[in-house]
């Protein structure tokens, strides 16, 4: 028999999530408008507390409202940054692997510089 579709645990959720949140910030624009920021700004603060797992949703708001760790929506090299910065903090948390930040873009943009992406 096909394994069943089954409704998402803690990590497909996350999975699936991450690759939205990198995605949406690959796609912002480099210099974003006063309106974009604004809207992005709601987002993630509306995001954040909507999340369905809850305690993630609290740790997240918890790091966010840190000093420093406000959301940088001025175009997408500072929002994959702080993006790349706040999933580190959540593998951190679960004792993974941290990512090279410098390398978000690779990950989520262009592809790998070896063409493995093509
Ligand atoms: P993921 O962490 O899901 O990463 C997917 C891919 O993203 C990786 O394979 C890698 O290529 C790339 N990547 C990894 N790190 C980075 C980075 N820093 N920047 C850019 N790309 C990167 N799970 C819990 O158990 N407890 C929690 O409290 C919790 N909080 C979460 C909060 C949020 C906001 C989100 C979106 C998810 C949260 N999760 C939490 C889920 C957790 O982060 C992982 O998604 C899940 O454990 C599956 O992990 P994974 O190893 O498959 O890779």
């Amino acid at each position: 028999e096909p394994p069943a579709d089954c409704p998402p645990d803690v990590e497909a959720l996350g999975r699936s999530t991450w690759t939205f949140l990198h995605t949406l910030s690959a796609s912002y624009p480099p210099a974003a408008s006063p309106s974009q920021q604004s809207e992005m700004k709601q987002f993630l603060a509306l995001f954040s507390r909507l999340y369905p797992c809850w305690t993630c949703a609290e740790d997240f708001q918890e790091w966010m409202g840190r000093r420093g760790n406000a959301p940088r929506v001025e175009g997408r090299e500072g929002l994959g940054r702080w993006m790349c910065e706040a999933h580190n903090e959540v593998n951190r948390k679960l004792g993974k692997r941290e990512f090279e930040c410098a390398r978000w873009e690779e990950r989520w943009r262009t592809g790998w510089g070896d063409g493995r992406c093509d």
